[in-house]
């Protein structure tokens, strides 16, 4: 007896959708099953998808190949995850070969059954001891309310509402010991945006919950601390998943509780390959395996937000800070009315000052990695722009290089300008860099309480490269060996510090004047969260103030940020896109496409518009013509969009999937002479 399952693969080529190959196979194997099997020349990780009985009618006797071997020594994947994995395809117009192969740790696909078998059996590693047994601590009555009502019969997502230092984390901890008690083979996945960001989280999952019982998955790991966290997973020894978006993806057969903390995170939203957010894929899992959604952020998505206006997400609110605390006081400086040119303005400095002298800590932060982000001949007009990209160097000063930060092409930076030959090329505009060492001299009359100079750190994506030294400079920020932390938002998010009483945001304003419209609720989002950095400590939370120097303090944004006022900010932000018929009222999709001349990008784009007159859908869908994008050429590639709507999501996606052969046929035309590669972006984050 022959059997055929069918089974999905990752085709080099773009094969279309919902594809999978038949194969033969001696014995019948259950769907889930991992297998090698031939494809072309190769032999490739396989996954069976459906175990047909019949063989195919277009398979001619002497065509099929059989299954080369079956990776049984590992439970199949089950019917959940292969729905949602067949979902991600659909939803976000991929391969679903791509995306199968793409959820699974690399290392599977190149392991044959004796090895795998072998991985199988090697013990887990002896414990560390570095970590304290760590347990629950008593709810406030907010927490308690909170972690009821995630009990309580309803099965809707919840979005917990808390403010910064209410305790979410605590929440989460309570609600996963809850999970895993009543059900032995209960299972629990906490997202996170950056895992790197926050060391303490892991931390307190372990000392809660033991070593052996959390594991961890992102794309920080090496491919073998990834497959075996993921067979950890897969196999049910490890009760709790702790991940980056990838994670969304995990196999967790027992999964009960799906926790997406700091859920209006950008990161959670892929930029390559399939383009899924795990935020959105962890709701739609949690319907699929019976699982609770808990989101939780002080400033939610408006999608999140809106949905529980609409009581589609049950909002739990936790508007007090553990210890009765103060949010901080905003300090809004007025830049019109500061010395001309001043990083800092005085009155900021001196509220520094008196808080540096108290013993106190303060944060400022600046989105802006390097020393200047460009520097500038006056003589001649020369500026640092990068040769491959329409975008300038950045001056990196520690270092004396320009560096683009979309390319990575760095040069020593020239002794004088290299079109005119002027000794005098200076930068123009601030980075971290250069905040850290003018804010030295800047202080230079301020005393610690011990008489001491003010110490000022760096925390960017430079100071953070090398492994482990995020760690070691949040210790010493917590051991309170520096005064004063000049960072990019890398230090607003997540952290629980305790002797921050202020926090400035330097340069804040052109957030408010982006094209894009999601950048006022970056902005609000990224100033509460820094802004939560302050006062977390009761006993010093009067005193907590959040500085944001500004040139339009008559800004709305500021009125409502002042009132820490989220839900009156979501209000005025929705009623603009509600008008709009943007997210969440309407829906978008973006293509993208990258070529050797902004004329090919834009060429197959509109070509492809033309040619979709007659899809199904077309009429509920509206297409934008072709745009460069706001940084039009990176690495010598030109990059163009084309923005697609439609107040309905159902008709959006099957236009989408109709327009997929269409857009494959449209490579092929003259127009298009110089794609590199397209791309489909559903629910596109920026645009
Ligand atoms: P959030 O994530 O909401 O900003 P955290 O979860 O970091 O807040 O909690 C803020 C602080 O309060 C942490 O130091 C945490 O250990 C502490 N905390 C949380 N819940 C409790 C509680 N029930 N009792 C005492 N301390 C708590
Ligand atoms: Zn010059
Ligand atoms: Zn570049």
């Amino acid at each position: 007896m022959c059997h055929w399952p069918a089974v999905v693969v990752a085709t080099p080529a773009h094969s279309g959708m919902g594809d999978t190959l038949s194969y033969r196979s001696e014995r019948a194997l259950a769907p889930g099953t991992l297998v090698r099997v031939p494809l072309g020349a190769r032999e490739v990780l396989g996954i069976v998808w459906r175990n047909d009985a019949a063989p195919p009618e277009d398979l001619a006797e002497g065509q099929a190949r059989d299954v080369a071997q079956v990776l049984d020594a590992l439970p199949p994947l089950d019917e959940a995850w292969r729905e949602l994995v067949g979902f991600a395809a659909r939803y976000y117009q991929r391969a679903l070969g791509e995306v199968a192969l793409a959820a699974l740790p690399p290392p599977l696909r190149d392991l044959d059954p004796t090895q795998l078998a072998r991985r199988l059996k090697r013990p887990a590693r002896a414990e560390p001891a570095a970590v304290a047994p760590d347990s629950a601590r008593a709810l406030t009555p907010e927490q308690a309310a909170a972690l009821e009502a995630l009990a309580a019969a309803d099965t809707a997502p919840a979005l917990l509402f808390g403010a910064t230092g209410s305790g979410k984390t605590e929440v989460y901890l309570q609600a996963t010991e809850r999970t895993l008690a009543a059900d032995p083979a209960a299972q629990a996945l906490i997202l996170v945006p950056e895992i790197n960001l926050t060391p303490q989280l892991e931390e307190r999952f372990r000392a809660r919950f033991g070593h052996d019982t959390v594991v961890c998955l992102h794309s920080g790991m090496t491919p073998a601390q990834r497959l075996a966290a993921w067979i950890a997973a897969h196999t049910g020894r490890a009760r709790i998943v702790l991940g980056t978006r990838l994670a969304v993806f995990a196999s967790l057969p027992g999964l009960r509780l799906v926790v997406v903390d700091e859920e209006h995170d950008p990161s959670y939203k892929s930029q390559d390959g399939a383009r899924y957010s795990a935020r959105d894929l962890a709701i739609y899992r949690g319907k699929l395996q019976g699982a609770r959604v808990l989101l939780g952020s002080a400033t939610p998505s408006l999608e999140s937000w809106h949905a529980s206006e609409q009581g589609r997400y049950r909002r739990l609110a936790m508007a007090a800070r553990i210890g009765g605390g103060a949010l901080p006081r905003l300090r809004l400086v007025d830049m019109n009315h500061q010395p001309k040119g001043a990083l800092l303005a005085p009155p900021l400095l001196a509220a520094m000052g008196e808080r540096i002298a108290r013993g106190e800590q303060c944060l400022v932060l600046i989105n802006r990695r390097g020393y200047a982000p460009v520097l500038a001949c006056h003589a001649c007009g020369w500026k640092s722009g990068c040769p491959h990209c329409s975008a300038y160097r950045v001056f990196h000063k520690l270092d004396r290089t320009l560096r683009c930060h979309h390319c990575g092409f760095t040069q020593r930076v020239p002794r004088a300008c290299p079109d005119c030959g002027n000794l005098d090329i200076e930068p123009v505009g601030r980075g971290t860099e250069q905040v850290e060492e003018q804010l030295a001299g800047l202080l230079a009359d301020v005393h610690r309480p011990d008489g001491g100079p003010v110490r000022v750190a760096r925390m960017d994506a430079d100071t953070t490269k090398t492994k482990g030294s995020l760690e070691a400079q949040l210790a010493a920020l917590h051991a309170g060996e520096v005064d004063v932390l000049v960072g990019t938002q890398m230090i607003a998010k997540g952290h629980d510090f305790r002797r921050i009483t202020l926090v400035a945001a330097v340069q804040p304003d052109a957030a408010l004047f982006a094209a894009d419209h999601r950048a006022p609720e970056r902005l609000f989002a990224l100033l509460m969260q820094a802004g939560g950095r302050a006062g977390r400590d009761a006993a010093h939370s009067g005193a907590a103030e959040l500085w944001v120097q500004t040139w339009v303090p008559e800004h709305p944004l500021f009125t409502h940020l002042r009132a820490h006022d989220f839900a009156g900010f979501a209000a005025t932000e929705l009623a603009e896109r509600e008008a709009a018929g943007m997210p969440p009222f309407g829906h978008q999709a973006l293509l993208r496409a990258d070529a050797r001349t902004q004329e090919a990008a834009q060429g197959f784009l509109n070509a492809a518009a033309a040619a979709a007159k007659d899809l199904p859908h077309r009429e509920a869908v509206t297409l934008f013509p072709a745009v460069p994008l706001t940084i039009q050429r990176v690495a010598n590639v030109e990059r163009a969009q084309l923005l697609v709507e439609s107040p309905s999501r159902a008709a959006l996606r099957r236009f989408l999937a109709a327009w997929q052969a269409v857009l494959l046929q449209c490579r092929a035309l003259p127009e298009a002479r110089g794609l590199i590669r397209f791309a489909v972006d559903v629910d596109p984050l920026s645009l």
